[in-house]
């Protein structure tokens, strides 16, 4: 199975996928050609997505991945430096709870989200385990 494929009608051979991966194992042969992987690609990608986000023109398609698991940035949906500074200074570290759960459908989407922060080469090797037994979280915030 090949890592990806590029559809040439859409492709412009401006060669920014091959430019962006961090791996290098995107080839362009010349300004004519579409891109393609070098031999063993497929046991080198680790899976980032940056060769799909970059392309701007939705020619590229890892075989591997979604394409909506790599969205190119979107700049209407970026915080302004206001609401960032603000998040950062007026963080503050809760140790008082009130005593209701968060639901599940809550912890699940949070982390959903947190899967996708960095790791080195993209391994994911963060684990999260979800306890919601009171004399458990107890015994282990201890
Ligand atoms: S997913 Fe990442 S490593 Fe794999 S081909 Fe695309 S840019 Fe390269």
């Amino acid at each position: 199975m090949t890592l990806f494929t590029v559809d040439h009608e859409k492709c412009e051979r401006d060669g920014i996928c091959a430019a962006e991966c961090p791996m290098g194992i995107i080839e362009v042969k010349d300004k004519e050609s579409v891109p393609h992987p070098i031999e063993g690609a497929e046991n080198l990608c680790i899976n980032c997505g940056h060769c799909v986000a970059v392309c701007p023109h939705g020619a590229f398609s890892l075989t591997t991945m979604e394409a909506d698991t790599c969205p190119a940035v979107d700049g209407n949906l970026l915080p302004s430096f206001a609401i960032v500074s603000h998040m950062i200074r007026a963080r503050r570290s809760i140790r008082v709870y009130k005593d209701k759960r968060v639901g599940r459908e809550v912890l699940e989407k949070l982390i959903d989200t947190a899967r996708y922060a960095p790791t080195g080469k993209n391994t994911q090797l963060v684990r999260w385990l979800i306890i919601t037994n009171k004399d458990t979280i107890k015994e282990l915030a201890g």
